[in-house]
């Protein structure tokens, strides 16, 4: 990328793991799956996940204009794919949608996705849609879009899985939001994960288990809050976001999660940690720059 100093926006439209919830004591944090975007001046936005949170992101969006998009697409777990179709701009012939990720396998991305927005799952293909939406498939590369550095990696979870690193105007985010904590609770943490999130100024990652839950999951896939700090410790991590929240987890529950975690991230050199919530906003400025 250019050497271009200045602020990227993360927006967080879902931050909910598993699958959308709807309850009153859920509302604070949200209930929209995992969707966050990146948007700069001057580029095309980037968005990390195709969750539920995609249909409240499309519908503030001016319908008709112009509009070239990336997707950065972990796997194929429901809570990261379905809000695709409710995407509004994607009614507009004047959208485009390139989606990159690892398919299922030796299989496409393009094909997978194919596999499971199709009847009797879904009324329409992804051809149907006016807008165009084209596939990449990216599983452990790096490439530039629009000027902006991309890594992706695999990561531990079920399945094949990546996780991201995005560099733009001189601020670099990782995007890690399901991550399978090692099944023995040592501090191992998987270099290509170590890769990704070294020295980034946001990570942000799994956080769905509390350490009593972790026992009676252990092989879902997911970690506890601690796990996270240890992964932004251990990478130089400047500002940490809990994300990928467990459905039964409410409002209060979250805040607990909060107040726990901060001493411990603190004691650890972790300057900032952020409990994620549906419609936060991040602006985020190079401490590499003037
Ligand atoms: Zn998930
Ligand atoms: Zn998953």
């Amino acid at each position: 990328m250019g050497d271009d100093i200045g602020s990227v926006d993360v927006s967080f439209h879902g931050v909910r793991g598993s699958t959308p919830c709807s309850c009153p004591t859920l509302q604070r944090y949200g209930g929209n799956t995992s969707c966050v975007s990146l948007e700069a001046a001057g580029h095309d936005p980037i968005v990390f996940d195709l969750g539920t949170g995609m249909r409240p992101w499309g519908r503030s969006m001016p319908p008709e204009d112009p509009l070239t998009l990336h997707a950065l697409v972990t796997h194929f777990h429901w809570d990261h794919v379905q809000g695709l179709p409710f995407f509004t701009p994607l009614q507009s012939a004047n959208t485009a949608l390139h989606v990159y990720g690892p398919g299922d396998r030796d299989a496409s991305m393009e094909d997978t996705f194919g596999q499971f927005m199709c009847p009797p799952y879904f009324p329409i293909r992804v051809s149907d849609l006016p807008a165009s939406v084209l596939f990449h498939d990216a599983h452990s590369s790096d490439f530039e879009l629009d000027g902006t550095e991309i890594m992706s990696r695999p990561v531990p979870h079920c399945g094949k899985t990546n996780g991201y690193r995005v560099t733009r105007n001189g601020v670099s985010v990782a995007y890690i939001p399901d991550h399978q904590e090692p099944i023995d609770r040592s501090t191992h943490v998987d270099p290509a994960v170590l890769e990704l999130c070294a020295d980034v100024d946001v990570l942000i990652h799994d956080a769905q288990l509390w350490s009593d839950e972790l026992a009676a999951k252990s092989t879902w896939g997911h970690c506890t809050p601690e796990y996270a700090v240890e992964v932004a410790a251990q990478a130089g991590v400047h500002t940490l976001v809990l994300f990928h929240h467990d459905p039964s987890h409410t409002d209060e529950d979250l805040d607990e999660m909060s107040e726990r975690i901060e001493a411990t991230a603190i004691s650890r050199g972790i300057s900032n940690v952020i409990c994620a919530t549906e419609g936060l906003k991040l602006s985020v400025g190079s401490r590499h720059g003037s």
